[in-house]
């Protein structure tokens, strides 16, 4: 839905497939309805296209694949094949010489020993995949524990990886487009409520120079490895002066929702420019930006609207315990007036949202 609201104004019209009838997207443009799965309904998607994109990370791999055989599609295939499972993305990282937290192979019960050996610290077992939102994972302090975590992420390939003791974790949001073109978003910084991200700040606080480059290195890496075409978000975590790369999203990214109100460009419109092969555009921050997201139920709307600066996103889904039904934006010029309005947005709420470290003047990144 936000990809084709960006994208009308350009021009382009839409079309979205869809396993479920009240899809979002189908409040802006006609809606096909059938599994990711259904290479009838996939061939329909496709004669009608000139482009393809996709926003949901666990479409098979091989739908967009033979969606490619007959049309154009965007990010390649195999970016989402390797960022759909999490072996096959740790190995690309240590490929691009990209640091990453330690990690073991554990195909099933005969690695436990051998896995934990090799880490010999508290670790996290991880499905190798359709892991998300904390999903499919559960932490190890002890090698007695592995048995237990195996049946609890559902007996299926895994690695095991190292538990980092990270300040912080924060995302970078590059564009490149079929062109070699490159663009990147300032870094955001996000928290996280019952693993689900609550608040994303951008231009993240606190970030020198040298960490900010440090992840435009690791995402060029990524993209031009990748060869790249689109939109992509790669999540990190902050421990002392250093990135550890987590995992890679090859769509558009909730971390990455701020640039709609705070960006010269939207993620939304670079990823579409990038796809269709048309000039970035300028991916600067205007000024410090919160992004809440509004979880299980839909707030107040005239309480939240009231508040400076608040601009309302809703997706147009039923609510449900911990389902993203919409995002505030919360930009000012003032980092203090961002801080006073998210004080706010969280009252709103009801949760304690923590307090954004933007401080002192601000200027453009
Ligand atoms: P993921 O699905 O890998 O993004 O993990 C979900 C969340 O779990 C992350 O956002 C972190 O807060 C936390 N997490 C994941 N991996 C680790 C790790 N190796 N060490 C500490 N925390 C982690």
């Amino acid at each position: 839905m936000m990809l084709a609201l960006a994208g009308y104004p350009l021009g382009l019209s839409f079309a979205f497939l869809d396993p479920a009838h009240d899809a979002a997207a189908g409040q802006v443009g006609e809606l096909v309805t059938g599994s990711y799965c259904d290479h009838a309904r996939l061939a329909e998607l496709a004669d009608r296209s000139d482009l393809i994109t996709f926003e949901f990370e666990s479409v098979p791999d091989s739908s967009a694949a033979a969606l490619a055989s007959r049309t154009e599609v965007f990010p390649p295939p195999k970016a989402l094949a390797v960022a759909q499972d999490r072996l096959l993305e740790k190995r690309l990282f240590q490929e691009l010489g990209i640091p990453a937290a330690a990690y073991a192979e554990v195909g099933g019960p005969e690695d436990f020993q051998p896995a934990w050996a090799s880490l010999g610290r508290p670790a996290r077992l991880k499905s190798r995949r359709l892991g998300y939102d904390g999903h499919g994972q559960a932490v190890v302090a002890a090698a007695e524990q592995l048995e237990g975590a195996w049946l609890e992420v559902g007996r299926v390939p895994c690695i095991l990886e190292e538990e980092v003791p990270f300040e912080r974790e924060l995302s970078i949001i590059g564009v490149r487009s079929g062109s070699g073109e490159i663009g990147f978003y300032p870094l955001a910084e996000n928290h996280h409520q019952a693993a689900v991200l609550r608040l994303s700040l951008a231009p993240a606080p606190e970030v020198s120079g040298r960490l900010e480059q440090d992840a435009r290195g690791i995402s060029q890496a990524i993209m031009e490895k990748l060869d790249y075409r689109g939109v992509l978000a790669v999540e990190l975590f902050q421990v002392g002066a250093s990135l550890l790369a987590n995992e890679i999203a090859p769509r558009v990214h909730n971390s990455g929702h701020w640039t709609q109100d705070a960006a010269v460009t939207s993620q939304f419109e670079n990823h579409l420019r990038a796809g269709l092969g048309w000039p970035l555009g300028n991916s600067e921050s205007t000024g410090p930006c919160a992004m809440v997201n509004l979880l299980s139920t839909i707030p107040d709307q005239s309480r939240l609207l009231a508040i400076p600066g608040a601009r309302l996103h809703l997706y147009g889904k039923a609510p449900r315990p911990l389902r993203k039904l919409g995002h505030v934006n919360v930009a000012s010029p003032d980092p203090g007036a961002v801080t006073a309005s998210v004080e706010r947005v969280g009252a709103v709420l009801g949760v304690d949202l923590p307090k954004p470290r933007f401080k002192g003047s601000y200027w453009p990144r």
